[in-house]
């Protein structure tokens, strides 16, 4: 079983929504043409002069996917179950979660900028290709050593709400808070990496809109790795990885999903 602890399970998870998301698709395709059917044509009439070889194959397939969709449906974590369909929020409760994860974005940012330093030469020139100079020089950095970056404290507030899944922020291996990034665990290439694209996101999206695409996402994904700001790092995490010379921008694939309307 995957874990989001490990960096490469985390990739593969990002692909399993993807893959998840595009047969959720095609389903909808097929259910509205089965709702076409349905509309035009009574049961009985389609049972009487249907083509038997194509009814029982349409009827083998939603059997088989209504099974299989049930047994993943068994396995989903009876809590999480209990709490389905949490309280549906209302735009001034959104607008007021926006407003809390904006505070405690920027309060961070101030906290930990005095302890920050800026990247090493060394540093620069690992992920020198992906970003712009400007962006390098910028962007300082905090490794915390024995303590981690706690949970914000409107946390207890969403629990009760119902939502269960909320990112573990002492578990994550770093956190961007728009130019300052906090390792709470060893700073490595790929994790830097990641940071890094979290800042240029901060950068381009501004922090007001960041906290709003990364709130109205979470609040209709209620997985935090679903959310596409975050679904991109990982991609491109992947990429850098992946094909280590293959240079790209990072700034531009930013700016590409903000233009395509994906955030
Ligand atoms: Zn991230």
């Amino acid at each position: 079983m995957y874990s989001w602890e490990n960096p490469d399970d985390r990739v593969a998870i990002v692909t399993l929504n993807s893959e998840l998301r595009h047969a959720q698709l095609e389903l909808l395709s097929a259910h509205s043409a089965a709702h076409q059917l349905r509309v035009r044509f009574s049961a009985e009439d389609l049972a009487r002069f249907g083509q038997r070889d194509i009814l029982r194959k349409s009827v083998h397939a939603a059997l088989a996917l209504s099974e299989y969709y049930s047994s993943i449906e068994r396995k989903i974590p009876a809590a999480e179950a209990a709490s389905e369909a949490p309280t549906r929020l209302s735009e001034d409760r959104i607008l007021e979660a926006i407003d809390l994860v904006c505070s405690f974005l920027r309060e961070q940012r101030e906290r930990y900028f005095h302890s920050a330093a800026p990247l090493t030469q060394h540093q620069k020139a690992l992920i020198g290709g992906y970003f712009s100079p400007d962006m390098l020089e910028r962007v300082q950095i905090v490794k915390l050593d024995g303590s981690r970056v706690p949970n914000p404290p409107f946390y207890e507030q969403a629990r009760a709400l119902g939502f269960t899944s909320l990112p573990e922020i002492t578990h994550m291996h770093s956190l961007t808070f728009l130019d300052v990034i906090v390792f709470n665990e060893a700073v490595t290439e790929r994790t830097l990496f990641h940071g890094l694209v979290h800042a240029v996101q901060f950068e381009l999206l501004g922090l007001a809109r960041y906290s709003s695409l990364f709130v109205r996402s979470f609040v209709n994904t209620r997985l935090h790795f679903s959310v596409p700001l975050e679904a991109h790092a990982f991609s491109l995490e992947s990429k850098f990885v992946g094909t280590p010379a293959h240079l790209f921008s990072v700034e531009d694939q930013v700016r590409l999903w903000m233009k395509q309307g994906r955030y």
